[in-house]
């Protein structure tokens, strides 16, 4: 299911270009365009879902998915020993701009803490 006008939709579909690090028959994992971090990865399922909760409504599996992927980018990227955050705004308070599900994976370096407000 793609959405009409979805970046995400866009790129999953190779409409728009991205550097992708990894790739499924589900999910697919690409660099940020602006990064907050040395490493800093988007991984999102090839499906349009909104946010977090439209997908795991609907497809839990899914979910779990785009977190196993996210610890293979970590892996390829060289992010094991030091460690690695990942971030997953889901609606407007969380600062979610791109409304296509995805998780952000960041590391490299050691990251300042998680904001709060
Ligand atoms: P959000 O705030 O929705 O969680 O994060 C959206 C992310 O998408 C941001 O980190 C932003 O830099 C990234 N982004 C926005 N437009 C593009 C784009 O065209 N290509 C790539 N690779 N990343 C993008
Ligand atoms: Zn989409």
């Amino acid at each position: 299911m793609t959405s009409t006008g979805c970046l995400f939709c866009q790129i999953a579909a190779g409409e728009i270009p991205a550097t992708i690090v990894h790739s499924t028959e589900r999910v697919l994992a690409f660099r940020d365009i602006n990064p907050q971090a040395p490493v800093h990865v988007l991984v999102i399922p090839k499906g349009h879902h909104p946010d977090l909760t439209a997908l795991a409504d609907v497809d839990p599996d899914l979910a779990g998915e785009l977190l196993a992927v996210a610890r293979t980018v970590a892996d390829a990227e060289g992010l094991l020993p030091g460690g690695y955050r990942v971030v997953l705004n889901s609606g407007p308070h969380a600062g979610q701009i791109v409304f296509h599900v995805h998780a952000h994976v960041l590391g490299g370096a050691p990251l300042g803490p998680i904001a709060t407000v």
